[in-house]
């Protein structure tokens, strides 16, 4: 090989990105393929089939033959071999539970993206230049401006709702303002260039980062 390491080459492949899922398939950072077959080899994870979304041991993944323990072995021998396997794209870590998690930055348009810039009482898609941020409790009450307390409203919905609570104008919320919670070790340009990544993010995150 010439050249240095190309998009097919072996360095390439194994310093691509894996996604790593905590014990409950909570996606939390990703790391290097290399670094991912080691776990998966180790028992550390399993491999995730992009496809079935089975989880996979390290024989499972290379198609080894089950192992047959009544037959005496022969005494270990290294020689060479070749090994042709699919690269992990996904690993799912056996024990970790932990999700380390990033704040993400409370603007304008983030809400909008976390409520998919749809109006939050009327459900209509008006175009970002018609949305507003509507306060759930009014400011003139008290109400401040947070994740919990802001969602996206058309213009016609807010001016209706004014300093009054949606309560008094059977208006309802069509879901409860939440902070999206984004992984601490993801970052959101890697995510949207990895469809499969994405859905195994919250919705809410996936409309923030990717
Ligand atoms: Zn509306």
């Amino acid at each position: 090989m010439h050249g240095g390491p190309g998009p097919g080459s072996i360095v390439a492949v194994l310093e691509d990105r894996a996604l790593v899922l905590n014990r409950s398939w909570a996606p939390i950072t990703t790391t290097s393929v290399r670094r991912a077959l080691v776990l998966v080899v180790r028992g550390a994870a399993g491999v995730v089939h992009p496809e079935t979304f089975r989880v996979h041991s390290w024989d499972e993944w290379v198609g080894a033959p089950a192992e047959a323990p009544e037959v005496p072995r022969p005494p270990p021998r290294l020689h060479g071999f070749s090994l042709s396997v699919r690269v992990p794209e996904v690993i799912a870590l056996r024990e970790y539970d932990g999700y380390p998690v990033r704040q993400v930055a409370f603007t304008r348009r983030n809400v909008y993206r976390r409520d998919a810039f749809t109006c939050q009482y009327c459900g209509e898609r008006p175009g970002v230049e018609h949305l507003t941020i509507d306060h759930v409790m009014p400011r003139s009450r008290g109400g401040g401006s947070s994740w919990e307390n802001c969602v996206t409203a058309c213009r016609r919905c807010n001016a209706r709702k004014a300093n009054r609570l949606a309560e008094e104008l059977d208006l309802v919320l069509s879901r409860p303002p939440v902070a999206p919670r984004w992984p601490g070790g993801l970052d959101p340009a890697s995510v949207r260039a990895r469809p499969l990544w994405q859905r195994f993010l919250p919705a809410s995150a996936v409309a923030i980062g990717a």
